[in-house]
Protein backbone atom coordinates (compact mmCIF):
# COMPACT_ATOMS: atom_id res chain seq x y z
CA UNK A 1 0.00 0.00 0.00
CA UNK A 2 2.98 2.55 0.82
CA UNK A 3 5.03 1.37 -2.35
CA UNK A 4 4.12 4.50 -4.49
CA UNK A 5 5.61 6.65 -0.92
CA UNK A 6 8.59 4.34 -0.63
CA UNK A 7 9.69 4.76 -4.39
CA UNK A 8 9.24 8.59 -4.44
CA UNK A 9 11.40 8.82 -0.85
CA UNK A 10 14.12 6.62 -2.75
CA UNK A 11 14.09 8.76 -5.27
CA UNK A 12 14.15 11.90 -3.94
CA UNK A 13 17.37 10.52 -1.75
CA UNK A 14 18.87 8.74 -4.72
CA UNK A 15 19.61 5.96 -3.22
CA UNK A 16 18.83 2.06 -2.51
CA UNK A 17 20.79 2.13 1.14
CA UNK A 18 19.54 3.46 4.37
CA UNK A 19 17.44 6.92 4.81
CA UNK A 20 18.00 7.97 8.04
CA UNK A 21 15.41 10.71 9.26
CA UNK A 22 17.57 13.68 9.25
CA UNK A 23 21.61 13.84 8.94
CA UNK A 24 23.21 16.36 9.38
CA UNK A 25 25.76 16.81 6.47
CA UNK A 26 29.34 18.29 6.62
CA UNK A 27 31.46 20.00 3.75
CA UNK A 28 35.13 21.32 3.67
CA UNK A 29 34.09 24.42 5.07
CA UNK A 30 33.25 22.60 8.20
CA UNK A 31 36.36 20.68 8.81
CA UNK A 32 38.57 24.06 8.34
CA UNK A 33 37.00 25.99 10.59
CA UNK A 34 37.20 23.37 13.31
CA UNK A 35 40.78 23.21 12.18
CA UNK A 36 41.49 26.21 12.74
CA UNK A 37 39.56 26.98 16.15
CA UNK A 38 42.37 23.39 16.71
CA UNK A 39 44.65 25.12 15.39
CA UNK A 40 44.52 28.48 17.04
CA UNK A 41 44.47 26.47 20.66
CA UNK A 42 41.37 28.57 21.54
CA UNK A 43 39.14 25.50 21.68
CA UNK A 44 37.19 26.24 25.06
CA UNK A 45 35.57 29.32 26.48
CA UNK A 46 37.06 32.11 24.59
CA UNK A 47 37.72 32.68 20.99
CA UNK A 48 37.01 34.39 18.02
CA UNK A 49 34.19 32.02 16.69
CA UNK A 50 31.95 32.54 19.60
CA UNK A 51 31.57 36.14 19.11
CA UNK A 52 31.70 35.55 15.16
CA UNK A 53 28.98 33.16 15.68
CA UNK A 54 26.85 34.98 17.65
CA UNK A 55 26.90 38.33 15.63
CA UNK A 56 25.67 36.51 12.71
CA UNK A 57 23.33 34.67 14.67
CA UNK A 58 21.89 37.96 15.77
CA UNK A 59 22.00 39.70 12.16
CA UNK A 60 20.78 36.05 10.51
CA UNK A 61 17.52 36.06 12.93
CA UNK A 62 16.79 39.85 13.22
CA UNK A 63 17.63 39.88 17.00
CA UNK A 64 19.37 42.80 18.78
CA UNK A 65 21.17 40.08 20.86
CA UNK A 66 21.92 36.38 20.38
CA UNK A 67 23.93 34.39 23.16
CA UNK A 68 25.42 31.05 22.56
CA UNK A 69 25.04 28.25 24.54
CA UNK A 70 25.89 24.47 25.22
CA UNK A 71 22.47 23.13 24.02
CA UNK A 72 19.39 24.55 23.77
CA UNK A 73 18.14 22.88 27.15
CA UNK A 74 20.55 25.36 28.93
CA UNK A 75 19.55 28.32 26.44
CA UNK A 76 16.15 27.10 28.09
CA UNK A 77 16.67 27.75 31.61
CA UNK A 78 18.40 30.45 31.41
CA UNK A 79 15.60 32.14 29.53
CA UNK A 80 12.87 31.02 31.79
CA UNK A 81 15.42 32.39 34.84
CA UNK A 82 15.96 35.57 32.86
CA UNK A 83 11.98 36.41 32.64
CA UNK A 84 12.15 35.68 36.41
CA UNK A 85 10.99 31.99 37.04
CA UNK A 86 12.33 30.67 40.54
CA UNK A 87 11.47 27.42 42.86
CA UNK A 88 7.77 26.58 43.34
CA UNK A 89 6.74 28.83 40.83
CA UNK A 90 4.70 27.63 37.42
CA UNK A 91 4.99 27.75 33.38
CA UNK A 92 2.69 27.29 31.22
CA UNK A 93 3.50 25.09 27.89
CA UNK A 94 2.39 21.88 25.41
CA UNK A 95 2.05 18.33 26.26
CA UNK A 96 2.85 17.45 22.35
CA UNK A 97 7.02 18.45 22.48
CA UNK A 98 10.73 17.27 23.23
CA UNK A 99 11.03 16.66 26.91
CA UNK A 100 14.00 19.25 27.24
CA UNK A 101 11.08 22.11 27.44
CA UNK A 102 9.45 20.07 30.41
CA UNK A 103 13.11 19.69 31.94
CA UNK A 104 14.15 23.34 31.48
CA UNK A 105 11.16 24.08 34.10
CA UNK A 106 11.75 21.45 36.05
CA UNK A 107 15.57 22.27 36.11
CA UNK A 108 14.79 25.63 37.84
CA UNK A 109 12.47 23.96 40.74
CA UNK A 110 9.43 25.31 38.63
CA UNK A 111 6.21 23.17 37.61
CA UNK A 112 4.87 22.70 34.35
CA UNK A 113 1.65 22.83 33.23
CA UNK A 114 0.16 21.54 29.70
CA UNK A 115 -2.59 23.09 27.84
CA UNK A 116 -3.38 21.82 24.32
CA UNK A 117 -1.91 22.66 21.12
CA UNK A 118 -3.59 23.44 17.53
CA UNK A 119 -4.29 20.43 15.12
CA UNK A 120 -2.84 22.72 11.98
CA UNK A 121 0.54 24.51 14.00
CA UNK A 122 0.78 21.51 16.38
CA UNK A 123 2.03 24.43 18.59
CA UNK A 124 0.49 25.89 21.66
CA UNK A 125 -3.05 27.03 21.03
CA UNK A 126 -4.33 30.05 21.87
CA UNK A 127 -7.75 29.06 22.13
CA UNK A 128 -7.02 26.69 24.61
CA UNK A 129 -4.58 29.08 26.65
CA UNK A 130 -7.30 32.04 26.89
CA UNK A 131 -9.82 29.40 28.21
CA UNK A 132 -7.27 27.59 30.74
CA UNK A 133 -6.57 31.00 32.18
CA UNK A 134 -9.65 32.35 32.42
CA UNK A 135 -10.90 28.88 34.73
CA UNK A 136 -7.31 29.31 36.60
CA UNK A 137 -5.87 32.42 37.40
CA UNK A 138 -6.34 35.30 39.86
CA UNK A 139 -4.73 38.14 39.83
CA UNK A 140 -3.06 39.18 42.73
CA UNK A 141 -1.31 42.71 43.96
CA UNK A 142 2.58 41.75 44.95
CA UNK A 143 5.06 44.25 45.32
CA UNK A 144 7.98 44.00 43.32
CA UNK A 145 11.79 44.87 44.01
CA UNK A 146 12.11 48.98 43.65
CA UNK A 147 8.28 49.06 45.36
CA UNK A 148 5.92 49.55 42.53
CA UNK A 149 3.46 47.51 42.79
CA UNK A 150 2.23 44.79 40.16
CA UNK A 151 -0.45 42.44 39.03
CA UNK A 152 0.96 38.92 39.61
CA UNK A 153 -1.01 36.00 37.85
CA UNK A 154 -1.56 33.29 40.08
CA UNK A 155 -3.00 29.14 40.28
CA UNK A 156 -6.54 29.71 41.53
CA UNK A 157 -6.18 25.83 42.58
CA UNK A 158 -2.26 25.51 43.34
CA UNK A 159 -1.79 29.02 44.73
CA UNK A 160 1.23 29.07 42.80
CA UNK A 161 2.50 32.01 40.88
CA UNK A 162 1.85 31.81 37.21
CA UNK A 163 5.30 33.33 35.93
CA UNK A 164 6.01 32.57 32.15
CA UNK A 165 4.41 30.71 29.05
CA UNK A 166 6.63 28.54 26.83
CA UNK A 167 5.22 27.91 23.97
CA UNK A 168 7.14 25.35 21.18
CA UNK A 169 7.19 25.87 17.29
CA UNK A 170 6.71 22.04 16.51
CA UNK A 171 8.60 20.69 13.44
CA UNK A 172 9.24 24.09 12.26
CA UNK A 173 6.00 25.00 11.20
CA UNK A 174 5.36 28.24 13.78
CA UNK A 175 2.74 28.28 15.99
CA UNK A 176 -0.19 31.12 16.66
CA UNK A 177 2.45 33.15 18.69
CA UNK A 178 1.09 37.06 18.15
CA UNK A 179 -1.90 36.03 19.71
CA UNK A 180 -0.18 34.17 22.45
CA UNK A 181 1.77 37.15 23.39
CA UNK A 182 -1.14 39.07 23.09
CA UNK A 183 -3.44 37.06 25.77
CA UNK A 184 -0.06 36.88 28.39
CA UNK A 185 0.60 40.44 27.74
CA UNK A 186 -2.80 41.18 28.80
CA UNK A 187 -2.12 39.38 32.13
CA UNK A 188 1.39 40.51 32.78
CA UNK A 189 2.56 36.79 32.00
CA UNK A 190 6.29 36.48 30.17
CA UNK A 191 6.89 34.74 27.09
CA UNK A 192 9.41 32.80 26.37
CA UNK A 193 9.49 30.76 22.36
CA UNK A 194 11.08 27.76 22.62
CA UNK A 195 11.94 27.83 18.95
CA UNK A 196 14.94 24.89 19.48
CA UNK A 197 13.57 23.45 15.65
CA UNK A 198 12.71 26.36 14.59
CA UNK A 199 15.61 28.37 12.85
CA UNK A 200 14.59 29.95 9.52
CA UNK A 201 11.10 30.04 10.77
CA UNK A 202 9.25 33.25 10.22
CA UNK A 203 5.62 34.45 11.08
CA UNK A 204 5.12 37.30 8.29
CA UNK A 205 8.92 39.06 8.40
CA UNK A 206 9.66 38.28 11.64
CA UNK A 207 11.58 35.55 12.80
CA UNK A 208 10.77 32.96 15.27
CA UNK A 209 11.49 33.27 18.82
CA UNK A 210 11.74 37.20 18.31
CA UNK A 211 7.93 37.32 19.66
CA UNK A 212 8.03 37.15 23.14
CA UNK A 213 10.30 38.19 25.67
CA UNK A 214 12.93 35.79 24.82
CA UNK A 215 13.30 32.77 22.13
CA UNK A 216 15.80 29.70 22.28
CA UNK A 217 17.34 27.84 19.73
CA UNK A 218 19.13 24.35 19.20
CA UNK A 219 22.06 23.08 17.46
CA UNK A 220 22.06 19.63 18.24
CA UNK A 221 22.58 16.85 15.75
CA UNK A 222 19.39 16.35 14.16
CA UNK A 223 17.81 19.85 13.84
CA UNK A 224 18.13 22.57 10.68
CA UNK A 225 21.77 23.13 11.36
CA UNK A 226 24.60 21.45 13.68
CA UNK A 227 27.48 22.42 15.83
CA UNK A 228 27.52 19.18 17.90
CA UNK A 229 25.73 20.20 20.67
CA UNK A 230 24.80 23.71 20.58
CA UNK A 231 22.17 26.53 21.61
CA UNK A 232 21.29 29.79 21.68
CA UNK A 233 19.13 32.56 22.96
CA UNK A 234 17.68 35.42 20.96
CA UNK A 235 15.99 38.75 22.30
CA UNK A 236 15.28 41.59 21.05
CA UNK A 237 16.16 43.77 24.17
CA UNK A 238 19.90 44.72 24.75
CA UNK A 239 19.10 44.72 28.99
CA UNK A 240 17.85 41.02 28.36
CA UNK A 241 20.97 39.91 26.30
CA UNK A 242 23.32 41.79 28.33
CA UNK A 243 22.00 39.68 31.34
CA UNK A 244 22.02 36.21 29.12
CA UNK A 245 25.72 36.35 28.35
CA UNK A 246 26.35 37.29 32.11
CA UNK A 247 24.68 34.56 33.32
CA UNK A 248 25.68 31.69 31.23
CA UNK A 249 29.49 32.87 31.71
CA UNK A 250 29.88 32.70 35.43
CA UNK A 251 29.26 36.15 35.99
CA UNK A 252 32.63 37.00 35.53
CA UNK A 253 33.11 41.13 35.78
CA UNK A 254 35.38 41.63 33.04
CA UNK A 255 38.94 42.26 34.67
CA UNK A 256 42.40 41.88 32.93
CA UNK A 257 43.51 39.20 35.77
CA UNK A 258 41.02 38.98 38.80
CA UNK A 259 38.47 36.47 39.34
CA UNK A 260 35.68 38.76 39.95
CA UNK A 261 32.12 37.14 39.91
CA UNK A 262 29.11 39.04 41.16
CA UNK A 263 26.07 36.39 41.05
CA UNK A 264 25.81 32.57 41.31
CA UNK A 265 25.33 32.03 37.72
CA UNK A 266 25.99 29.29 35.26
CA UNK A 267 28.91 27.90 32.94
CA UNK A 268 26.78 27.29 29.55
CA UNK A 269 28.70 29.19 26.98
CA UNK A 270 29.44 27.29 23.68
CA UNK A 271 33.06 26.32 23.60
CA UNK A 272 34.51 27.75 20.55
CA UNK A 273 35.34 24.66 19.00
CA UNK A 274 31.50 24.18 18.54
CA UNK A 275 31.31 27.84 17.26
CA UNK A 276 33.22 27.21 14.36
CA UNK A 277 31.53 24.23 13.05
CA UNK A 278 28.44 26.66 13.82
CA UNK A 279 29.63 29.32 12.02
CA UNK A 280 30.71 27.21 8.86
CA UNK A 281 27.14 25.52 9.31
CA UNK A 282 24.95 29.35 9.37
CA UNK A 283 26.97 30.17 6.36
CA UNK A 284 25.55 27.68 4.34
CA UNK A 285 21.69 27.90 5.97
CA UNK A 286 20.01 29.65 3.10
CA UNK A 287 20.83 26.47 0.33
CA UNK A 288 19.60 24.22 3.44
CA UNK A 289 16.56 26.10 3.73
CA UNK A 290 15.78 25.74 0.02
CA UNK A 291 16.76 22.29 -0.03
CA UNK A 292 14.11 21.58 2.55
CA UNK A 293 11.35 23.27 1.22
CA UNK A 294 12.40 21.70 -1.74
CA UNK A 295 11.43 18.30 -0.17
CA UNK A 296 8.29 19.34 1.59
CA UNK A 297 6.34 20.81 -2.10
CA UNK A 298 7.37 17.13 -3.14
CA UNK A 299 5.73 15.33 -0.58
CA UNK A 300 3.16 18.14 -0.31
CA UNK A 301 2.42 17.47 -3.82
CA UNK A 302 2.40 13.61 -3.24
CA UNK A 303 0.11 14.01 -0.74
CA UNK A 304 -2.83 16.08 -2.21
CA UNK A 305 -3.34 12.53 -4.27
CA UNK A 306 -3.50 10.42 -1.28
CA UNK A 307 -6.05 9.50 0.43
CA UNK A 308 -4.55 8.11 3.54
CA UNK A 309 -3.03 10.92 5.04
CA UNK A 310 -2.73 14.71 5.36
CA UNK A 311 0.97 16.70 4.85
CA UNK A 312 1.50 19.27 7.49
CA UNK A 313 1.94 22.19 5.12
CA UNK A 314 3.13 25.42 6.71
CA UNK A 315 0.20 27.57 8.47
CA UNK A 316 -1.26 30.65 6.78
CA UNK A 317 1.18 33.85 6.75
CA UNK A 318 4.20 31.94 8.52
CA UNK A 319 7.24 30.42 6.52
CA UNK A 320 8.23 27.14 8.15
CA UNK A 321 11.63 25.61 7.67
CA UNK A 322 10.01 22.43 7.41
CA UNK A 323 12.32 21.27 9.74
CA UNK A 324 10.77 17.67 9.73
CA UNK A 325 8.22 16.76 7.62
CA UNK A 326 4.73 15.43 9.27
CA UNK A 327 1.80 14.03 7.74
CA UNK A 328 -1.27 12.79 10.23
CA UNK A 329 -2.76 9.64 9.07
CA UNK A 330 -6.62 9.04 8.35
CA UNK A 331 -6.84 6.11 10.00
CA UNK A 332 -5.07 6.70 13.55
CA UNK A 333 -5.41 2.82 13.88
CA UNK A 334 -3.09 2.40 11.29
CA UNK A 335 0.02 4.38 12.44
CA UNK A 336 2.30 1.04 14.03
CA UNK A 337 2.14 -0.78 10.70
CA UNK A 338 2.55 2.11 8.78
CA UNK A 339 5.85 2.47 10.94
CA UNK A 340 6.66 -0.87 10.62
CA UNK A 341 6.18 -1.28 7.02
CA UNK A 342 8.52 2.14 6.06
CA UNK A 343 10.95 1.09 8.89
CA UNK A 344 11.64 -2.36 7.44
CA UNK A 345 12.63 -0.54 4.20
CA UNK A 346 15.22 0.65 6.19
CA UNK A 347 13.64 4.34 5.90
CA UNK A 348 13.23 5.83 8.91
CA UNK A 349 10.04 7.06 9.89
CA UNK A 350 8.88 7.87 13.46
CA UNK A 351 5.95 8.91 15.32
CA UNK A 352 5.54 12.31 17.69
CA UNK A 353 6.84 12.34 20.67
CA UNK A 354 4.58 10.74 23.98
CA UNK A 355 3.11 13.32 25.45
CA UNK A 356 4.73 15.33 27.91
CA UNK A 357 1.70 13.81 30.53
CA UNK A 358 2.34 10.74 29.87
CA UNK A 359 5.80 10.60 31.05
CA UNK A 360 6.17 9.46 34.68
CA UNK A 361 7.70 12.79 35.89
CA UNK A 362 5.22 14.98 34.52
CA UNK A 363 2.07 12.38 34.72
CA UNK A 364 1.06 14.35 37.83
CA UNK A 365 1.41 18.01 36.80
CA UNK A 366 -1.91 20.05 35.87
CA UNK A 367 -3.21 20.02 32.22
CA UNK A 368 -6.56 21.81 30.68
CA UNK A 369 -8.17 19.32 28.27
CA UNK A 370 -5.70 18.26 25.76
CA UNK A 371 -7.66 16.88 22.89
CA UNK A 372 -5.87 18.11 20.13
CA UNK A 373 -2.46 16.65 21.43
CA UNK A 374 -4.38 13.00 21.81
CA UNK A 375 -5.34 13.21 18.42
CA UNK A 376 -1.91 14.28 17.38
CA UNK A 377 0.15 11.95 18.63
CA UNK A 378 -1.88 9.22 18.09
CA UNK A 379 -1.89 9.66 14.14
CA UNK A 380 1.09 11.91 13.36
CA UNK A 381 4.28 10.29 11.73
CA UNK A 382 7.45 12.12 10.74
CA UNK A 383 9.03 11.24 7.19
CA UNK A 384 12.79 11.72 6.25
CA UNK A 385 13.61 15.19 6.66
CA UNK A 386 17.60 15.68 6.14
CA UNK A 387 18.92 17.22 2.94
CA UNK A 388 20.76 15.32 0.07
CA UNK A 389 24.60 15.55 0.72
C1 LIG B 1 16.08 20.01 20.44
C2 LIG B 1 15.10 20.65 21.29
C3 LIG B 1 15.45 21.33 22.48
C4 LIG B 1 16.84 21.50 23.00
O1 LIG B 1 17.64 20.47 22.78
P1 LIG B 1 19.18 20.34 23.09
O2 LIG B 1 19.42 18.94 22.67
O3 LIG B 1 19.38 20.57 24.54
O4 LIG B 1 19.95 21.31 22.25
C5 LIG B 1 14.45 21.94 23.21
N1 LIG B 1 13.18 21.90 22.80
C6 LIG B 1 12.80 21.28 21.68
C7 LIG B 1 11.37 21.31 21.27
C8 LIG B 1 13.74 20.62 20.89
O5 LIG B 1 13.34 19.98 19.78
Amino acid sequence: MYSDLIQLIRSHYRTEGSIPLHAPTFQKKDRDYVLDAINSTFVSSVGEYVDRFEQQLAVVTGASRAVATVNGTTALQTALRLVGVDYGDEVITQPLTFVATANAISHLGAHPVFVDVDRDTMGLSPKALEAWLVENVVMKEEVRRGSKSVLQAYNKTTNRRIVAILPMHTFGHPCRIEEIVDIAGQRGIPVVEDAAEALGSYVGKTHCGLFGDIGVLSFNGNKIITCGGGGAILTTSASLGKRAKHITTTAKVSHRWDFEHDEIAYNFRMPNLNAALACAQLERLQKILMEKRNLAHVYSSFFKEANWAMFQGEPENTCSNYWLCAITLEDAALRDTFLETINDQEITVRPAWKLMTELPMYVNCQAGSIDNARWLQERLVNLPSGIVA
